[in-house]
């Protein structure tokens, strides 16, 4: 894969409803050393790296695809909170109006 900026309507054409595309994309997308895949920013190209290419990584890769899923499972168990929060909401809401409909 060459580099070499397509113009805009040259992407492929979305099938059916899907989610708008993000607002800005990146000037200089983070592309693999190894396989030369392309990734909107550091942390994921440094987590791409850690799960498909860990044998060759170097001690830096490693020490920025630590950091990237650290990084990554404190966002995950924040959503987990938030998730649950709002299930418990939802819930209790349910009980409430329950108690008092009837
Ligand atoms: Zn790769």
């Amino acid at each position: 894969m060459s580099g070499g900026r397509a113009s805009a309507g040259d992407t492929a054409a979305p099938t059916g409803e899907r989610a708008a595309p993000p607002p800005k994309p990146p000037e200089e997308p983070a592309v693999c050393g190894h396989c030369g895949d392309r990734f909107a920013d550091d942390r994921l190209l440094a987590l791409h790296r850690g799960r498909a290419h860990r044998e060759a990584l170097t001690d830096a890769e490693v020490e920025a695809y630590r950091e990237a899923r650290t990084e990554e499972r404190d966002d995950v168990r924040l959503f987990r909170v938030k998730a649950l929060g709002l299930l418990l909401l939802i819930y209790f809401g349910f009980i409430y109006v329950y108690a008092f409909v009837l």
